[in-house]
């Protein structure tokens, strides 16, 4: 099998899909490895360290993709991407397959099989699979280091010889993968640190790095069966923003992280809300590409408002390039591991669609779209198009 590592193009991006360790580990297991030239060149991993790992450089990207039979990316293609990619082949990668069904139908059509990495279920023996979590723990961790550079005030406590400054406070929304490593990292700075979140299962977590957690009378059940969060109600959302609204003022950082798997991002923070908190002080909106747990967020920039800034800014993980790609490394390559097992679990040598990893995260195969939630989707488009 020729395993294909383009560059990613989107504007940016400093990460690559696999690095030089992973390519020596697949080498090792009997795969040819192609890298396009530079690929890794942005993440500090030169084409001659590819080369020691047994890979081989390809000039361009045009060369690439027609030689491989399974690509591994991080971005979900383009349409001239998919153009040059063998017929019949593999993709792993990102894919937001919920927004760009023109690529899926695309690659369809080209009998590529799929698999979508976003779509990896949160169960615990995919956890070394999963590119979501990582890259949101690196999003954590980022958002905190650019609060702050934003705020004209120390983290910590600090005795100087011109007074004692109290530590800096920081509140964070929404305390699941993203949230909780931005307790940790604040805390690890030496702030005072308070957080929230609908499922009241992550106070003992919460609780754990030295954060305060706060309360709130559930008037609804805010988890699904399987433990996910659920999308909240008007009525809850408005209860909620009253308690942050109580909350806020106290604060110097917000960090906010709350979302709804597939869903908008819910509105925690309106414009009212962001006039009562303290000059100087600064919002980082994770939830920015779902369209922001603040009202005043835009995405992909930061934004002075009320003498507030709002950070809204994406990608955060392309600003760790070495360690977010070793991260998406590990990640897709332990991912194409349990496939390429499970390969031989069926009678003819396919894919296990019983195992629930391969069946979440396979779009396309064999000429037809597999992916239950994407199938419905195009349904859908088909039908307003009619
Ligand atoms: P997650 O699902 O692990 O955590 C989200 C948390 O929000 C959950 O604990 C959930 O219970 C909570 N929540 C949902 N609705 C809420 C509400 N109304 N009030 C309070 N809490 C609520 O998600 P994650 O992987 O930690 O990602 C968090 C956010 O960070 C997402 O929006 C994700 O897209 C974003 N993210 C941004 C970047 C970036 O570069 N900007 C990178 C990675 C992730």
């Amino acid at each position: 099998m020729k395993i294909g590592i383009p560059k990613e193009i989107s504007e940016g991006e400093r990460r690559v899909a696999i690095v030089p360790n992973m390519a020596a580990k697949l080498k090792k297991a009997g795969h040819d490895i192609l890298v396009e030239s530079d690929a890794g060149e942005a993440a500090f991993f030169s084409d001659s360290e590819y080369e020691q790992a047994g890979a081989t450089i390809v000039a361009d990207a045009q060369s690439l993709y027609p030689e491989a039979d399974l690509i591994m990316k991080i971005w979900p293609p383009e349409k001239h991407e998919v153009e040059m990619m063998k017929p019949g082949s593999t993709y792993i990668g990102f894919m937001a397959p919920t927004s760009r069904l023109d690529i899926i139908r695309q690659m369809n059509r080209m009998n590529i099989t799929s698999f979508a990495m976003e779509f990896i279920p949160r169960i615990a023996r995919s956890q070394s699979m999963d590119a979501l979590s990582s890259m949101a723990s690196i999003a954590g961790y980022r958002a905190v280091l650019m609060a702050t550079q934003h705020l004209g005030k120390f983290f910590p406590l600090m005795m100087t010889a011109a007074g004692t400054i109290p530590p800096a406070k920081v509140l964070i929304l929404g305390a699941g993968v993203a949230g909780l490593q931005a307790i940790a990292t604040a805390r690890r700075l030496g702030a005072s640190v308070e957080a929230f979140d609908t499922r009241p299962a992550v106070r003992e977590q919460v609780e754990s790095l030295g954060a305060q957690f706060t309360e709130m009378e559930l008037v609804e059940n805010a988890e699904t069966s399987g433990g996910y969060a659920k999308e909240m109600s008007d009525k809850f959302l408005k209860k909620e923003r009253e308690i942050i609204g109580s909350r806020i003022a106290q604060n110097n950082v917000v960090i906010t992280t709350a979302q709804v798997f597939g869903e908008k991002a819910p509105i925690l923070i309106t414009g009212e809300m962001v006039k009562q908190m303290k000059k100087g002080s600064v919002i980082i909106d994770l939830a920015a590409e779902q369209g922001g747990n603040c009202e005043l967020t835009e995405a992909g920039k930061n934004v002075v408002k009320h003498d507030i800034t709002i950070c809204g800014k994406m990608n955060l993980p392309a600003t760790l390039p070495i360690d977010a790609s070793r991260m998406y490394s590990r990640n897709i390559t332990t991912f194409y591991r349990h496939l390429y097992k499970t390969l031989y679990k069926t009678r003819d040598g396919g894919l296990d669609f019983e195992d629930e990893i391969t069946k979440n995260t396979c779009i396309t195969h064999k000429g037809e779209v597999v992916n239950k939630i994407v199938k419905k989707l195009l349904r859908k488009e088909e039908q307003t198009r009619d």
